[in-house]
């Protein structure tokens, strides 16, 4: 693996990637949150963001899209921040499922472990478990502060987003219910999957999602505001939570063919970590069945391979 990547390496392929992948047909928005349903399916952004700060991209990197799925990383941060590695472990867990992303048997799998905080059953765990316990409006205060922190600069909540999720979630209520049947939920389930919805709906840019990327690839420094948001200890932990489960029921697929960890939401956005070297994220509606981002799918592996960058090694 080459050991530093500059944006001289990144400003023409970035583009390269926009330009090849932009036409990509295939996929379809999600369409189980109405709102989603009808985002603009050709929107598509690349933005690659360097430990130095410089962020190099290509396309709609400024529009606010939702977040969804990668939120869940953020909050999975901020329980690593309060409670520690071990904790975390202990009382979630950081074993793939292998099943999509909503799955109600992730609670059941093993002996009523929710699994990893990076599939909806473990991310409503992982609200609960959010200090304050107890107190919703202080916990959200955690939940946005975190995420501020971590992309540098505010998330918004999408309240049409909010409103349309709200009124759908009927699988996620009964994985909150069922969490709290087994002990699994460590604050009032209807509040923390309320809080759940709202961190799913929150709105964000590709930039965005590339800061907080290269916030866990340098170790909890963020890039771009200098402040260190995490201890590093806990950098491999998360990148090891993205490899694992970041694509749900192809993640395995996923790593095999790119060598990226990555993490995707039904938003069609998919957040990138190559550690040490850059923080990479790609958003584009359409998604394959298993709900990742047909575009932000092509766009990475084609960068990643063209600078040969793999995890798992490779010359
Ligand atoms: N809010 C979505 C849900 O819970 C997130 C799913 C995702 O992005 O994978 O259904």
């Amino acid at each position: 693996m080459k050991k530093t990547i500059t944006s001289h390496d990144l400003k023409n392929l970035v583009n390269e990637a926009h330009a090849q992948v932009k036409d990509l047909k295939g996929g379809k928005n999600a369409n189980y949150i109405p709102f989603l349903d009808k985002i603009d399916s050709n929107l598509f952004g690349i933005s690659v963001c360097l430990p130095s700060g410089e962020i190099i991209e290509a396309g709609d990197t400024n529009y606010v899209f939702g977040i969804e799925s990668v939120s869940k990383v953020y909050t999975a941060i901020l329980v690593l921040r309060q409670y520690g590695a071990q904790a975390v472990l202990d009382k979630i867990g950081a074993d793939a499922t292998g099943l999509p992303f909503n799955s109600i048997m992730a609670i059941l799998l093993e002996n009523d472990h929710p699994s990893t905080p990076l599939v909806n059953a473990g991310a409503i765990s992982a609200d609960s478990m959010v200090k304050p316990v107890g107190n919703s409006d202080a916990k959200w205060k955690a939940i946005t502060d975190n995420m501020r922190e971590l992309s540098g600069s505010d998330l918004t909540l999408l309240d049409e987003l909010y409103k349309s999720e709200s009124e759908t979630n009927f699988n996620n209520r009964s994985i909150a219910w069922l969490l709290k049947n087994f002990n699994r939920i460590y604050d009032d389930p209807d509040m923390s999957l309320d809080l759940y919805t709202r961190q799913c709906s929150m709105g964000v840019t590709a930039k965005q999602l590339s800061i907080a990327a290269c916030t866990i690839a340098n170790n909890g420094l963020n890039p771009v505001t200098k402040q260190q948001v995490f201890d590093p200890s806990l950098s491999p932990k998360i990148t090891s939570l993205i490899a694992t489960v970041g694509f749900y029921e192809h993640t395995g697929d996923w790593l095999y063919t790119s060598g990226v960890p990555a993490k995707s939401g039904v938003g069609g956005g998919v957040l990138g970590v190559i550690p040490g070297l850059f923080g990479i994220a790609a958003f584009a509606p359409p998604l394959d069945e298993a709900g990742n981002s047909v575009k932000a799918q092509a766009a990475i592996k084609y960068i990643a391979q063209r600078l040969n960058v793999n995890v798992f090694g490779g010359d």
